[in-house]
């Protein structure tokens, strides 16, 4: 065994054997895979391992069909050809008209992947899958490339590759701790002894949080029991002369396929076992958990209905084996967050289908420091503290009993629930707020109508629609309050603070106190890592003159873990979380100013607290820090106060309101005005696979300033063609928005992708961002949006159409 390597990969599972490999793709051949007993004796050996091309963004897509090209090739291996069933193609089955819009809009966002999907109805689903019935089925989304493979053969070829290309893999070689040293390099201690390594990566399967305890971390990982059977052979398979198609069913939540002359039938049903809470035990290898049959009647009698040929079959097997879940049911795979040099391939539900891909985009940011895709939806870092193992366990029970019951737009399931909120939460809720879910915080997503009024889940406007611009109007011509709890504030301290935020940001960082400026950062590739806003305070009873770095709620993790990445040891630079003890009440519209002055001391006027300004100040008797920012685009406060005080805040400014009628609005509002002014959502608009000039923010770059992360790498690419652009659109149809994900064409060419989209109450129109090729983006130029199935006129409009020249916004 090697006493030293650049990275140990930990687990050999299918997550561990794809990354190994593809570490060996990069470039990195001095690696290894240490596993506990022999290759695939975890979830992986007893996998029904099918693997599809769906997938609910253009990242997954786009990584799936990775899979799908490395097994072909694995497959077709003349020296160590491997079974794969490619091209059996797949149903996911649909009873509702929500859940076809669904498919339409996954069909058009697959498109941008190149993947064709199919949308098809009910006769032509029964046409291509002879044994299914047409009994309560509208439709489907058909896959051409659905199939399944060996997951064994399939570990074994991808390790038998990597150690060719110079990997080394050692069985039978249980990780027992994890030391890291102070060069952040790292100790891997096993049972033959102790390799040290740059780089460890955790690929534990269900003994994931094992190794997570040796570094000190808990991952949001859960295990659920998962049970398939499978059948005698079926007549009518063998009769068919071809092979049967898989089935996805969201109407009764199972899922099946061919296996020899029969099927393979696996369950979500809704009485389901988390697995391993307490403990697992150090034998359970290659082993299963005991069958369960009972549980799944529910789910098996839809399936009988379905397939009416499978209650004539008999059942010879039955597997039950734990499959990990996660928080939001998508992987972690990447950094791990707080850690240096650590990085995880865990919480994998669909790992044979997606393994490839994951190991692939895992091996990329190992050795790149990114991936070709934009991975935030895979992200470790996309959760905070909160996701304990209650809230997780939760969490998977719910995403399990919905397994192929998409998110609808604007759906935030029950489960786990008030996981983070403030004392306002409450009093919001008693005024009919509809809350949405943001990293765990509870935030007003509208305020209902009526007591019982109820929005149905779809992808069209739905029928929030009139109370959200009612919401907009009052921001629009009077003044409305919002909370915004969660948002990432880091207050940045020390005599080095504005030189090393000059490093980190691409453009100028504003310096003077009082003043706040907006900031964006890139990685070493020149391409947009994030946000913020910087807002420099004085000296006061409250602390040193120090800065507040903020951004989105979500990016709480991932800009910590990047600040303190670049800082350097002799920077007198000290970063502090504030994310968890101040909230943000923005008050907006005309008379907003006369709203503050009434509650709080002091000159508020556009002379002496001009847009772009922060002071320290109280509401009430609420200590509070004042910016005049605007994420609306009209005359706005941020109004941040320390939570213990944001009750007594929130009484002032209803109080000082009451003679304007000041009234609540929520997110919802906020993201259309935001829409219309031109103003990014991180992560929606704001992708690493994108440069500052794509994206149109030229006026945050300034190429002359001294070095900042990514700028050799951007002046690169500013001597290139610039491939894309970022653009408004205005849509023809009052029908639906423009969801993230759709694909824009022109002759039935594929030429961008929408980000986002929404009405725009005040300039009563559909609008939508996308990322358009650039010879295509010129401002009156006419495009087709795929909105639904539909092909939608659309007309590329200015950036920000509602007060372009920010008279109102400067009050
Ligand atoms: C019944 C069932 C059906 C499924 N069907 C499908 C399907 O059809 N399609 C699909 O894509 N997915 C399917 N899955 C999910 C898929 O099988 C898993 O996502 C995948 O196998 C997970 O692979 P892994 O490498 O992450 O974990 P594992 O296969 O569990 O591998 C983890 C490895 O880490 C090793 N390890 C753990 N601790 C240590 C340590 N301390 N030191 C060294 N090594 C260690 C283990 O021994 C193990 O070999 C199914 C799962 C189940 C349970």
């Amino acid at each position: 065994m090697k006493s030293r390597t650049k990275v140990v990969v930990i687990g050999g599972g299918i997550a561990g054997c794809s990354t190994l490999y593809h570490l060996t793709q990069e470039g990195w051949s001095d690696v290894v895979l240490v596993e506990r007993n022999e290759l695939t004796s975890g979830t992986t050996w007893h996998s029904a391992a099918q693997v599809t091309n769906f997938g609910m963004n253009q990242t997954m897509v786009g990584l799936k069909s990775h899979s799908i090209n490395l097994y072909k090739e694995l497959s077709e291996d003349p020296e160590y050809p491997i079974n794969y069933h490619h091209g059996d193609g797949g149903i996911r089955l649909a009873n509702t008209e929500a859940q076809m819009d669904g498919y339409r809009h996954f069909a058009s966002m697959a498109k941008g992947m190149k993947v064709d999907f199919e949308v098809i109805d009910a006769d032509e689903c029964a046409k291509r899958h002879p044994l299914i019935s047409k009994n309560n089925l509208l439709g489907g989304l058909w896959d051409p490339s659905d199939g399944d493979i060996d997951p064994a053969q399939l570990c074994q070829a991808l390790a038998r590759r990597a150690r060719k290309a110079g990997a080394e893999v050692y069985r039978n070689t249980p990780v027992t701790a994890l030391t890291q040293k102070s060069d952040d390099t790292w100790t891997v201690h096993t049972e033959h002894g102790d390799i040290d390594c740059d780089i460890i990566v955790n690929a534990c399967g269900y003994r994931v949080n094992e190794v997570g305890l040796m570094m000190g971390v808990h991952h949001p990982v859960t295990s659920m029991e998962h049970q398939y059977f499978l059948t005698e052979d079926i007549p009518e398979i063998k009769s068919a002369g071809r092979r049967m198609p898989l089935l996805r069913c969201p109407i009764s939540d199972y899922y099946c396929r061919q296996e020899k002359n029969g099927l393979l039938l696996g369950f979500y049903e809704q009485d389901c076992k988390t697995w391993g809470m307490d403990g697992i035990d150090p034998n359970f290898v290659n082993a299963l958990c005991p069958d369960d049959l009972d549980r799944v009647t529910d789910v098996l009698e839809g399936a009988f209905d379905r397939m009416p040929a499978l209650m004539e079959a008999g059942i010879h097997t039955v597997v039950n084996g734990p499959i990990t879940y996660t928080i939001d049911g998508a992987p972690l795979v990447g950094a791990i967050p707080g850690k240096r040099n650590a990085f995880c391939i865990i919480g994998l539900r669909a790992g044979l289908g997606e393994g490839g891909g994951h190991g692939w985009l895992l091996a990329q940011q190992i050795v790149h420091g990114e991936a070709c895709y934009d991975t935030w939806c895979i992200d470790p870092r996309r959760f905070a503290r909160h996701t304990n193992v209650e809230l997780t366990a939760l969490k998977a029970i719910e995403d399990y009993q919905n397994e192929f019951r998409f998110h609808f737009p604007h759906e935030h399931r029950p489960a786990g629930r008030n996981a983070k909120t403030t004392p306002l939460t409450s009093i919001f809720a008693e005024k009919g707020a509809e809350f949405t879910v943001v990293n765990g915080w509870e935030r007003v997503d509208y305020i209902k109508p009526s007591k019982d009024f109820k929005t149905t889940l779809g992808f069209k406007f739905d029928e929030a629609f009139d109370q959200i611009e009612r919401e907009v109007k009052n921001v629009q011509q009077n003044v409305g309050l919002c909370e915004v709890n969660g948002f990432n504030r880091i207050e940045i301290t020390g005599s080095d603070r504005h030189n090393f935020l000059d490093r980190i940001f691409c453009g100028n960082v504003k310096k003077q106190t009082g003043k706040v400026g907006l900031g964006y950062f890139l990685n070493h590739h020149g391409m947009l890592k994030g946000e913020a806003t910087i807002a420099n305070l004085p000296q006061s009873d409250r602390g040193p003159e120090r800065v507040w770095y903020g951004s989105a709620a979500a990016s709480e993790y991932h800009d910590m873990d990047w600040l303190r990445q670049h800082l350097n040891p002799n920077d007198d630079v000290q970063l502090k979380s504030l994310t968890n003890d101040i909230t943000i009440l923005v008050l907006a519209g005309p008379n907003a100013r006369k709203v503050l002055s009434t509650c709080s001391r002091g000159d508020w006027s556009k002379d002496a607290f001009p847009w772009l300004s922060i002071r320290e100040c109280f509401i009430g008797i609420a200590p509070a820090t004042v910016m005049g920012v605007s994420f609306s685009g009209e005359l706005a406060y941020e109004i941040h106060i320390p939570n213990a005080s944001l009750y007594a805040a929130y009484l002032a400014i209803q109080k000082a309101g009451l003679q304007f009628n000041i009234k609540l609005f929520g997110a919802r509002a906020v993201d259309s005005m935001r829409l219309e002014k031109g103003f990014l959502h991180w992560k929606a608009d704001i992708l690493t696979e994108f440069d500052p000039f794509e994206t149109g923010l030229d006026k945050f770059v300034n190429m002359n300033k001294n070095e900042f992360i990514g700028k050799e790498a951007l002046k690169n690419r500013q001597s290139k063609e610039c491939l894309n652009k970022l653009v408004s659109l205005e849509i023809s149809t009052k029908i639906a928005p423009a969801h993230g994900g759709a694909t824009l064409s022109i002759k039935n060419k594929v030429i961008g992708t929408v980000t986002s989209g929404d009405w725009g109450h005040r300039i009563n129109k559909n609008i939508a961002y996308a990322f358009i090729k650039s010879e295509y983006s010129s401002i009156g130029s006419e495009v087709f949006v795929d909105i639904l199935g539909e092909k939608i006129n659309a007309k590329i409009i200015e950036s920000c159409p509602y007060d372009p020249n920010f008279n109102i916004i400067k009050g």
